[in-house]
């Protein structure tokens, strides 16, 4: 007597082989037969027509917070996830927490419960909260370096002294002997872009030697800062100098200089493993990215000091001149305006799903302009028109590439 049968499936097993007819048996929290079976089960699906696969791994999520405030999960469950990585590009916004970065984690569960105050400070405390919250699905954690250096050296756009840099050392390993499955950086993101690749190859020396990996969002994706592709050899560099396991987040080629080479990504990824560097990746399969609006939009020089500086540089017209013309770069490199969609905000919720230039025909100002005061009133999200089809169906068939399905996303 088995627990379940799942009849007349087409199972795709997960191992690469082809697909085949087959019933398969489960008993309490294992399946126990899969082919042709005669047996009884206190239920029955009859998948006829249907696809029956193992859970789904999402290696690249931010729903650190997510677990705590809705266990259930139904929004990652219905679509057949089952294992989700969490704490990427940089930002493990539930831990390690401190006064210098309790905001971002704020920020992120204002939204959906105002009153929820975290219990606790450090990565053991938080996969605790974790753990008592419980889950439908299978979580793991990664320590962002965009959150430790916030917790050590606040929005300083500087080198870490030694003594700085030993703390945050040590926040790592703390946070991975507490069961961190990895660590992240988000490169692009201040205040991870206000760092070398030095400060990088120390704080990912801690997860080399656990065994655990490294995930990044690199420092560009596109023309802007270095530039993709000196950005994606730092991520492979940083596992040629630690020994980590790296995974590159998100691998794509954004904008018209690199729309045609996303296949010269798998190439270098490739190279690199031919010399012994255990390099794979991630990819969100659409031709839409999705990120804050400071972060889609402000040049790096204008998010120095967090947002409150941001807003201050704005309230000067002079300043808020130089901030419009970055913006208008960042607004036309891809596809304009109209390739700039409002993803969340908050304050206003019928903008949503509207495009920039739309809502600045609504406002009677220029698009860059409807950037900044929709900033001002609040940080929302925008999704960008960024990608090629051509270089999705390249990346993603890579056999060491996987894919992401996302519905909250960064
Ligand atoms: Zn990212």
């Amino acid at each position: 007597m088995f627990d379940l049968i799942i009849r007349n499936g087409t199972v795709v097993d997960g191992t690469g082989s082809a697909r085949f007819k087959a019933d398969v048996a489960i008993k309490g929290d294992s399946v126990v037969s899969v082919g042709k079976i005669n047996g009884e089960a206190a239920s029955e699906i009859d998948a006829t027509g249907k696809v029956v696969t193992p859970g789904f791994i999402d290696l690249h999520t931010h729903s650190d917070n997510s677990f705590l405030i809705d266990p259930h999960a139904d929004s990652k469950l219905t679509q057949g996830v089952t294992f989700e990585l969490m704490g990427n590009c940089g930002m493990s916004y539930c831990a390690p927490l401190n006064e210098n970065n309790i905001d971002g984690f704020k920020e992120r569960t204002d939204k959906y419960d105002p009153n929820y105050q975290p219990g606790w400070s450090t990565m053991d405390g938080y996969l605790t909260a974790l753990e008592e919250a419980g889950s439908t699905i299978n979580v793991a954690a990664q320590v962002g370096h965009g959150t430790v250096r916030r917790a050590v050296m606040g929005m300083e756009t500087n080198m870490p002294s030694p003594e700085q840099l030993d703390q945050m050392i040590g926040l790592f390993a703390d946070s991975l002997d507490a069961g961190a499955l990895g660590m992240s950086t988000g490169l692009w993101y201040s205040p991870g872009s206000y760092s070398l690749a030095d400060e990088i190859i120390a704080v990912t020396q801690p997860a080399a030697d656990r065994g655990k990996l490294y995930s990044s969002h690199i420092r560009s994706e596109a023309d802007d800062l270095g530039g993709l592709f000196p950005a994606h050899a730092e991520a492979i560099e940083i596992g040629r100098r630690t020994g980590a396991r790296i995974q590159i987040s998100h691998v794509k080629a954004v904008g018209p200089k690199f729309w045609g080479r996303g296949y010269e990504l798998i190439e270098g990824m490739e190279r690199a493993r031919t010399e012994g560097i255990d390099v794979a990746g991630d990819q969100y399969p659409y031709e839409w990215s999705s990120t804050g609006f400071s972060g889609a939009m402000f040049a790096r020089w204008a998010l120095v000091g967090g947002r409150q500086a941001t807003l201050d540089r704005l309230a000067d017209s002079d300043t808020r001149a130089q901030v419009r013309a970055d913006v208008t770069y960042y607004i036309n490199r891809n596809h304009s305006a109209e390739g700039c969609v409002v993803a969340s905000f908050p304050p206003d919720q019928s903008l949503e799903g509207r495009n920039l230039q739309d809502i600045a025909d609504e406002w009677g100002c220029e698009p860059e302009e409807a950037a900044l005061r929709l900033y001002e009133q609040s940080e929302g999200n925008y999704v960008l028109h960024s990608m090629e089809l051509k270089d999705i169906d390249a990346i993603a068939k890579w056999p060491l590439m996987a894919i992401l399905r996302w519905l909250i996303v960064a």
